[in-house]
């Protein structure tokens, strides 16, 4: 079985046109996810032997997960936030559930169902109390995407001092979702809200892993290549945007202009040579050590922050005030993208993998592979 990824790069525009249709309303792309289930986007990150392509949970799949993500990224930010919180849901499970889990899993995506990866916690952090009747959770998550549409979500919990626990909650009709803050300027079709899980109670079964799983390194640290791949799209996206509407405007062959275009290249390329290599890193633990691997995917994702932030400084530079007018598609993009960069802690990111690799080198890719 191999992945249709002709007729995602063609589906593209249509993702497109949804997510500028959508911004002002802050409307979630119903449509447009329908769209990537059937050509199978959500059921890829399953193993092969549960009906997947192993994108994402197979070491053999970053290839075509990186590919993936870039397309629906191309296409549509938001999308490609919520099918990456969907895959980082289905591999965690995978890492750390039990087969039983997993199948179970397999078989609702199969179903048509929309997984999320919930872990920012807003002012009331989750808390999770075992009881005679199960397991009661209070409080809530922020900044939860697909808060209205994700059909299960992979919440983490406080199950005392310093316990973690990972937990699938099945989130039905009477959600308490909130928007909290006004809503967002960018990512606006995320379908971002703060969810209030108070009250609710799950089985035993319903928890994943053993306490500390999910901050295990690396996969903690190194999961944050999926989000490049999907920046990345974005980050393509506008750099052809900027090419093709300098182009129009018969503004193309000037020199400043033509500078641009180049950086503009530049820093697109950068982004995928920089997620190619946190890739690698990520799906080689047999190969690097966890500390490598960990400092360079934060790196990494420095990395390609820097080159969207570039991107999008240079689309303002070349395109002018035209790249502030709301019918313009870079708009929204340049919104979308800026908002979809600024994730957790980069400041610590950055001066960790910069102290691991202060008395050691870079892992180096043999070139001449
Ligand atoms: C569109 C969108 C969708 C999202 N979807 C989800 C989701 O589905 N699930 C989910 O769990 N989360 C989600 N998130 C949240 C995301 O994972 C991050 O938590 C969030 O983006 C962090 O951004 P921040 O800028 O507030 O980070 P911060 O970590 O608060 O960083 C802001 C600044 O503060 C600095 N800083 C951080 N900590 C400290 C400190 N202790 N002392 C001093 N300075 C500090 C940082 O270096 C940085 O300069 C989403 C976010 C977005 C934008």
């Amino acid at each position: 079985m191999t992945f249709p990824f002709d007729a995602l790069a063609a589906c593209r525009a249509e993702l497109e046109d949804e997510a500028t249709v959508n911004d002002a309303r802050a409307a979630f792309p119903t449509a447009g996810l329908d769209r990537l289930r059937q050509l199978g986007v959500l059921a890829a990150a399953l193993p092969q032997t549960l009906g997947g392509l192993g994108f994402g949970t197979e070491p053999h799949g970053a290839a075509g997960l990186l590919h993936m993500l870039r397309l629906v990224g191309q296409g549509s930010l938001a999308l490609g936030r919520v099918v990456e919180g969907h895959v980082n849901a289905i591999r965690l499970v995978a890492l750390y559930g039990t087969p039983e889990q997993l199948a179970h899993v397999a078989a609702e995506v199969h179903d048509g169902a929309l997984y999320g990866l919930w872990v920012t916690d807003g002012a009331t952090p989750l808390r999770m109390d075992q009881t005679a009747r199960g397991i009661t959770l209070h409080g809530g998550k922020a900044f939860a995407s697909g808060a209205r549409h994700v059909t299960r979500a992979l919440v983490t919990a406080r199950a005392g001092q310093d316990v973690t626990r990972m937990l699938l909650v099945a989130m039905g009709a009477g959600r308490a979702v909130h928007d909290g803050g006004g809503g967002l300027t960018g990512m606006r079709g995320a379908g971002t809200g703060q969810c209030d899980l108070t009250g609710m109670t799950v089985l035993p079964s319903a928890l994943v892993g053993q306490a500390g799983d999910y901050l295990r390194q690396p996969e903690f640290s190194a999961g944050a290549w999926r989000g490049m791949a999907v920046a990345l799209g974005g980050i393509e996206r506008l750099s052809a945007l900027l090419r093709g509407q300098l182009a129009a405007r018969g503004r193309a062959g000037s020199p400043a202009q033509q500078a641009r275009i180049g950086m503009a290249l530049i820093a697109a390329e950068t982004a995928l040579l920089w997620t190619r290599r946190a890739a690698l890193l990520a799906t080689g633990h047999d190969r690097f050590a966890a500390g490598d691997i960990s400092a360079t995917v934060n790196l990494a994702r420095l990395a390609v922050e820097r080159a969207g932030l570039e991107a999008i400084e240079l689309v303002e530079r070349g395109l002018g005030l035209s790249a502030f007018v709301r019918d313009n598609v870079v708009e929204r993009i340049i919104r979308d993208l800026a908002t979809y960069l600024r994730q957790p802690a980069p400041d610590e990111t950055l001066c960790e993998a910069a102290a691991w690799f202060t008395q050691r080198d870079m892992p180096q890719p043999d070139i001449r592979a």
